[in-house]
């Protein structure tokens, strides 16, 4: 197979794009898809201060890479959240780009916080997982919101986002699909939130962080059993395979027709968040998930 661009030989094959690449081609050809992306969905400028989530993934750090090298000004915070076999792992995963890439990096420590994982999990009844993106959010929001930064990016790729939407429509909950897309506007409480990887799924990112030489972690929390979604993700790759291009044409439509429907109807007759009495976090309740979890860890 020949490169689609400049004839050499291609390494990767892109059946979605009905095209292949040399390595010098793929790296244009991601570039270009994730600048289409940020114009098209006007996500943020070179004007805006990004803070990107890092876990350490080959997502976020691909992401970081590439934002960097297409001269937006970011920093990255991570969170260590003080599980044992898989957060020291992350954490220098990150700390070694970080320094590597020259990226400012920022760490929040859940154990110095007052919220180390392993202690959350022995006192809530619900799975861990849930309860620990809940966390994540609470701080990845919190600390763009206190430092100064209206953008916090994160590397979900076309294959999360279409798992989380096809997830979404199979309960058609209105709330949570008005809010799906690659761009969540600030509102108050909330700093802007983008998926600049959005078009671009796990094969391509894997792709991308293969060829720029990216040394990510893969080490599998414990306390999850396997990646999220999954069972939808192995939907979805079916589908792809038989029907090239589909998740991106599936997403994208959702995008153009669907999901201004759903915003509109939970403006309507959604719930609107109120400020937390303890912290300020917008919520649905009196006091948030957060600070409930936090009062709940100080009365064991
Ligand atoms: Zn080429
Ligand atoms: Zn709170």
């Amino acid at each position: 197979m020949k490169c689609t661009r400049c004839k050499d030989t291609a390494v990767i094959a892109l059946p979605s794009h009905n095209a292949g690449f040399c390595p010098e081609c793929y790296l244009l050809f991601f570039e270009r898809q994730v600048e289409k992306a940020i114009k098209d969905k006007k996500l943020f400028s070179h004007d805006d201060k990004i803070l990107i989530a890092l876990s350490g993934g080959k997502d976020s750090l691909a992401l970081a890479w590439q934002l960097k090298k297409l001269g937006y000004d970011v920093s990255g915070l991570h969170i260590d959240l003080a599980i044992p076999g898989s957060s020291a792992d992350a954490r220098s995963h990150v700390e070694r780009f970080c320094s590597e890439n020259r990226l400012e990096l920022y760490i929040l420590e859940m154990e110095k916080m007052g919220l180390p994982i392993p202690e959350v999990k022995k006192i809530i009844k619900r799975p861990v997982c849930s309860v620990c993106g809940k966390i994540k959010r609470y701080y990845f929001n919190k600390f763009a919101m206190d430092n100064g930064f209206n953008v916090l990016a994160t590397g979900h790729n076309l294959d999360d986002e279409v798992a989380r939407l096809f997830s979404n429509v199979f309960r058609w909950d209105a709330a949570y699909l008005g809010d799906q897309g690659p761009l969540l506007p600030a509102e108050n409480g909330f700093v802007r939130k983008v998926k600049p990887l959005y078009r671009m799924g796990e094969f391509e990112t894997a792709n991308l962080s293969f060829l720029a030489g990216i040394d990510y972690g893969f080490t599998p929390c414990p306390y999850s059993k396997g990646a999220s979604f999954t069972f939808y993700k192995t939907l979805m790759d079916e589908l792809e395979h038989k029907q090239p291009g589909r998740k991106l044409n599936f997403y994208e439509g959702f995008l153009s027709r669907g999901q201004k429907a759903f915003a509109k109807m939970d403006r309507e007759e959604g719930q609107k968040p109120t400020p937390c009495l303890n912290c300020g976090y917008p919520t649905s309740e009196d006091i948030c998930g957060v600070c409930r979890i936090r009062q709940i860890l100080g009365d064991s």
